[in-house]
């Protein structure tokens, strides 16, 4: 699943794209797709639109066009694409935008869990509301998430989207790692020293993740368009087995709440 760092390259490629570009027509071919307004709402008043501003809280991609601001999040397998005609429509094709310049964005989601929203604009966006802080707000310190971790576990505050907003499983694996300590670590149990370890260290990650490019792990891609530019060294996600890259250890793999949990026993207390 696309997280915070891939979503930033999304957000950032398609504004460096479509910036200024016109609506011609819009096609929803997977009617799930729309959540708010009904499908055939969100075409017509796509149409005749232009994109003027491109941005990302927590996983969701925020367009602002002239009336209304398009809220997209990719969840599983979404990706976004540009090309030039209307001839690369497949199965999975769920969404096209024709555009006055000729080109066509095509939505793509072979898993079909990604959603959209249109809301007027100035109007209050429900799928943001409850989101948490930004990882690099400054308002993000020991203390909150002291306050917020209470009777909490490291891996589960850490995924909480309405505690910091826009970390999944990969960085969330990741982040544990980094600062030595288990996904099972209890927040209130843990020092002030090692919750500012916990934010300089998500911020660090998130980061040089975005410098990257985004993850390109299973077949996510970050330029619409363009596949398998960008991957990420990972120290233990996706590697049960594998040697520790630092003490040799073999990875272990559990799952917590459903998801794949991956950690180094020697090096994280
Ligand atoms: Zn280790």
């Amino acid at each position: 699943m696309p997280e915070l760092p891939e979503v930033e390259t999304v957000v950032r490629t398609l504004e460096k794209r479509l910036k200024g570009a016109c609506v011609a027509s819009c096609t929803v071919f997977y009617d799930k797709l729309v959540d708010d307004p009904d499908p055939r709402t969100f075409e017509e008043h796509l149409t005749g639109e232009t994109f003027l501003r491109f941005s990302r809280r927590g996983k969701y991609i925020l367009i602002q066009t002239g009336h209304y601001t398009w809220v997209a999040h990719m969840r599983m397998e979404g990706k976004f694409f540009v090309y030039p005609d209307a001839s690369l429509r497949d199965k999975h094709t769920h969404m096209m935008i024709s555009l006055e310049d000729g080109r066509y964005l095509y939505y793509k989601d072979t898993r079909k869990f990604g959603r959209m929203e249109l809301y007027p604009a100035g109007e209050k966006i429900r799928a943001i509301e409850n989101l948490g802080l930004e990882p690099f707000d400054e308002r993000l310190t020991p203390e909150y998430l002291k306050e917020k971790g209470r009777n909490r576990v490291l891996k589960e505050v850490l995924l909480d989207q309405t505690v910091i907003a826009g970390i999944g499983n990969i960085y969330a694996n990741e982040i544990a790692f980094a600062i030595g300590r288990r996904p099972s670590a209890r927040i209130a149990k843990m020092s002030k020293k090692s919750l500012a370890d916990l934010i300089r260290e998500t911020r660090r990650i998130l980061t040089q993740a975005i410098e990257a490019g985004g993850t390109t792990i299973r077949s996510y891609n970050s330029e619409p368009g363009i596949t398998g530019r960008f991957q990420l060294e990972v120290m233990v996600h996706g590697r049960e087995n594998e040697p520790c890259k630092i003490c040799g250890t073999p990875i272990k793999k559990i799952q917590y709440k459903g998801r794949g949990t991956y950690y180094c026993v020697r090096c994280q207390k």
